[in-house]
């Protein structure tokens, strides 16, 4: 029999689900609601989440951490990174912030630095990668391709991801690579043909830049539509850089989410808002490319599920930090520090559609952020602090613990 674990102490502990340790409802539309039990307790067995609740009713296990008044939220899930690429944008980051405007087809210059690398070249990043968004609290992430955009780099991509996550997505529409200038139907013939058949193996979604100066709604449908004829489920980068056509093309596919969301008209938010198709913001493009935040308070209001995402990529939002994301929502997008927890996690998890993440009840995988400070607040409240304390993935937790006491436990609610 696996090996519990009683965290307790706990000062706040994010549950993310129903009082009473219940399982939140996974109708993936609609927000469900930030939880939260002061003074609480966790207990982990083997993987998963055996127990919550307050301290005082904790029962007995194996081994016991006191986490001091901490507090304890689901681990982050990051539903939009692009983590497979060679090279860095600074300098193109340093012209755009003297004033110059961001234009898609910077990820070509990625796209040549990406051919160029070796497999172990490309490995050695996403490794680094990975392991920042973990010491960061995230413990479920996405990764895209499309910065490969031959057959052969974007297989090696999506097998590299594949190594490290089981959400990975192809995105062979990410640009029209310079050979296709001229014939960009082309492309778009060999990304909804030979190159998604050579991909889809190790993918489980697909995506698709849906922009001016990327993809048109023809062409993204056309992808789209390939896609999940080989059991590829949408997602869509929609309306980032303008209004567009994504946001509908996503909802009309049934799309998991349309990520961006920064320039809506009404009707797109009422499509999002009636829909499964969660709105993924990514406030760290719109931090890198100084361009208006998208209005989380009106798709809010409105009733869409909201998540956030780190949208980590070489050219527009080099962060892997799902806090830095939080303090961003708070402050800059009118969302309360609750919405920005749940959507860095339960939304995240919705956006991926996963029903094991981004919560903490029984049945849950055992993910996990120890916080060095009381409540989910001071994630925003102080922003670029490491406030990570431990985490815990599947019930382990990394790094290797050194303050877990065996043998001997506690009665209810007495700590050590
Ligand atoms: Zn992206």
């Amino acid at each position: 029999m696996a090996r519990s674990l009683l965290i307790s102490r706990i000062g706040e502990l994010v549950t993310n689900a129903p009082a009473g340790g219940g399982v939140p409802a996974f109708d993936f539309a609609g927000s469900a609601g930030f939880a939260a039990i002061p003074d609480a307790a966790l207990v982990i067995e083997g993987e998963r989440v055996a127990w919550t609740g307050p301290a005082s009713q904790a029962p007995p296990a194996d081994e016991f951490l006191d986490a001091a008044g901490r507090a304890v939220l689901p681990g982050f899930v990051d539903s939009h990174a692009h983590l497979v690429f060679a090279g860095e944008r600074s300098a193109e980051f340093a012209a755009r912030m003297a004033g110059r405007a961001y234009r898609a087809g910077g990820i070509r210059a990625t796209v040549a630095a990406t051919r160029a690398a070796t497999d172990a070249e490309l490995r050695a990043g996403l490794h680094r990668l990975a392991g920042e968004l973990l010491r960061q609290g995230t413990t479920t992430f996405e990764c895209k391709s499309g910065y490969g955009l031959t057959v052969a780099d974007e297989t090696r991509c999506v097998a590299l991801a594949a190594e490290l996550t089981d959400e990975v997505t192809y995105l062979g529409a990410h640009v029209v690579p310079a050979e296709f200038a001229a014939d960009p139907d082309g492309y778009v013939d060999l990304v909804s043909g030979p190159m998604l058949d050579a991909c889809a193996p190790w993918c489980r979604w697909a995506d698709v830049f849906c922009e001016d100066g990327a993809f048109g709604a023809d062409a993204a449908r056309t992808v789209l539509t390939a896609a999940l004829a080989r059991g590829l489920f949408p997602r869509v980068h929609a309306n980032q850089l303008g209004p567009g056509p994504g946001v509908r093309l996503a909802v009309e596919l049934g799309a998991a989410s349309a990520d961006h969301c920064t320039f809506l008209t009404d009707a797109d938010v009422a499509a999002l808002a009636s829909s499964g198709t969660v709105a993924t913001l990514l406030p760290g493009a719109e931090f890198s490319t100084r361009q208006p935040y998208p209005d989380a308070r009106r798709l809010l209001d409105a009733g869409a599920t909201v998540a956030l995402a780190t949208d980590c990529n070489p050219g527009t939002s080099y962060t892997t930090s799902m806090p830095f994301c939080i303090a961003l929502a708070v402050r800059d997008m009118r969302m309360t520090t609750e919405e920005a927890v749940w959507s860095a996690t339960a939304g995240g998890a919705r956006a991926l559609r996963r029903t094991d993440v981004g919560y903490l009840a029984p049945g849950a995988r055992a993910d996990l952020v120890i916080l060095d400070a009381p409540s989910h607040v001071h994630l925003a409240y102080r922003p670029g602090v490491p406030l990570v304390h431990a985490v815990y993935q599947s019930g382990r937790r990394l790094p290797p613990t050194s303050d877990i006491t065996g043998g001997g436990v506690p009665g209810p609610g007495r700590c050590e």
